[in-house]
């Protein structure tokens, strides 16, 4: 039931149309558009202004009148019958709103901002728009017609979802959205009967999480995030990227701290290896770049020996992420030509580098994991010519929202970091380019 006969009444009438609802409409008088839609037979119509008891009977009502007391009234004799109501441009008098809607009809996209922002959720859905081409609503309907014979031949749900996410990122999923659909049903049709279609897809994914902020991710880490089976992942790995993992993969925590290994390295490369052999797509999540410092050459090799197909897809190393969100440029050209990254990881707890290379000139030295070994590492520095006045800091969480930072010398170091009880992961930065944080200092956590 809609209850004015203006503009705006129109837009909403015409929304129930095509939603399928049968329309009766109330006011004194009527738009000409609605007059239209009247003689054709779309809707019913009571010349009226509103009373109550009009809406005995009515499954949804929409108040559309530039009349306030009078869509003050639907709203209060709605809310009596139980009957949900809208009030255009009210939202304190509806007990639902209408969404912006992205119709990719039967797959329908709603955006609501609950009444708060209304242009935020246009301006969304503008975006949804884009990124979703038209022709989506047939790759599904398609899916819907072959929905029956693939639960047919596939026993499993998980086949069955396996089967369906290669179809959407196939050829036959082209051909339907370049409108070849004919062409497209063949080609399904006949790869459901083919033996092709059970081959067995399990697959490592390494991926590389980046540092904390879930927006450094990459798009690729993102797609395959969102289309494993279940996930391996390391302490490192920040709460907001696991958040973006799917929803249902199992996850499996492997996460080392310092000196307790909660599974020994080969253990995990065991597993990840049995999991793909057991036709799952494994998703092996780790923090920052599963290149440097994160074992993730040991892993593959693994994969390679036992013929397990993988990808590897690399992520923003701490160095790299940290130091940006800390504002310390790791080379500039007054201060620092060359960067080294190194571990600080203590073996029987003592720390082996190699210090000459480390003291080099014009260079920034980057350490991993280097806190517990910290006033050693810093001795070592001095002790192998670096000034005890270098510039050095310790960044503890970079790009989260918990990021602190210490600066320092080398001399000082240590002692300020222990006296902020710093607690891992924390990287540590040394050389001149620390004091650019000054000037640069440019994220600011909420803490
Ligand atoms: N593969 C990872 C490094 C793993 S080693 C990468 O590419 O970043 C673990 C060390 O990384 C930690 O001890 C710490 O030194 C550093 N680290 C990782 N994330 C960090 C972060 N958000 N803030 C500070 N240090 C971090």
């Amino acid at each position: 039931m809609v209850i004015g006969g203006g503009e705006v009444a129109t837009r909403k009438v015409m929304m129930l149309l095509k939603a399928d609802a049968a329309v009766e409409l109330i006011s004194p008088e009527l738009g000409h558009e609605l007059a239209d839609m009247l003689a054709a037979g779309k809707i019913s119509y009571t010349q009226a202004l509103f009373s109550p008891e009009q809406l005995d009977g009515a499954m949804l009502v929409i108040a559309a009148t530039d009349d306030e007391a009078t869509n003050l009234a639907v709203s209060i004799a709605a809310k009596a019958r139980n009957i949900p109501v809208n009030v255009v441009d009210a939202p304190e008098l509806c007990t639902f709103t209408s969404p912006s809607i992205v119709d990719r009809s039967p797959i329908l996209i709603a955006i609501s901002s609950g009444g708060a922002s209304p242009v935020l959720a246009r301006m969304i859905r503008a975006k949804i728009e884009a990124l979703i081409p038209a022709t989506y609503g047939r790759l599904s309907a398609l899916a819907a017609d072959f929905r029956y014979r693939v639960k047919q031949r596939f026993s499993t749900s998980q086949s069955r979802r396996i089967f369906w996410e290669n179809i959407f990122q196939s050829n036959i999923a082209e051909l339907v959205l370049s409108g070849q659909e004919p062409a497209a049903r063949t080609a399904l049709s006949e790869l459901i009967d083919s033996d092709q279609a059970e081959t067995s897809h399990g697959e490592v994914y390494l991926v590389g999480g980046g540092p904390g902020d879930p927006d450094l991710l990459t798009f690729r880490a993102l797609r395959l995030m969102q289309q494993s089976d279940v996930c391996v992942y390391d302490k490192l790995v920040s709460k907001e990227v696991m958040e973006l993992v799917r929803r249902d993969a199992e996850l499996i925590y492997v996460g080392k701290a310092r000196d307790q290994h909660t599974l020994p390295q080969d253990e995990i490369n065991e597993l990840l290896v049995r999991l793909a052999k057991e036709g799952k797509r494994v998703l092996r999540l780790k923090g920052g770049d599963p290149f440097i410092f994160g074992r993730g050459g040991e892993e593959i090799e693994t994969l390679m020996e036992n013929g397990v197909p993988f990808q590897v897809v690399p992520g923003i190393t701490a160095a790299n992420g940290v130091s940006s969100y800390a504002g310390i440029p790791l080379t500039h050209r007054d201060y620092a030509q060359s960067c080294i990254f190194t571990t600080g990881h203590l073996k029987d707890g003592t720390v082996e580098l190699d210090w000459p290379a480390l003291v080099r000139p014009k260079q920034t030295v980057v350490i991993y994991m280097g806190l517990v070994g910290l006033a050693e590492i810093c001795r070592q520095l001095i002790a192998h010519g670096l000034p005890p006045t270098m510039p050095a800091a310790v960044i503890q969480q970079g790009t989260t929202q918990k990021q602190r930072v210490v600066t320092a010398n080398l001399a000082t170091l240590a002692d300020k970091v222990a006296d902020a009880e710093m607690k891992p992961p924390c990287l540590t930065i040394v050389g001149e380019v620390v004091q650019l944080r000054e000037k640069l200092a440019w994220f600011e956590p909420k803490g």
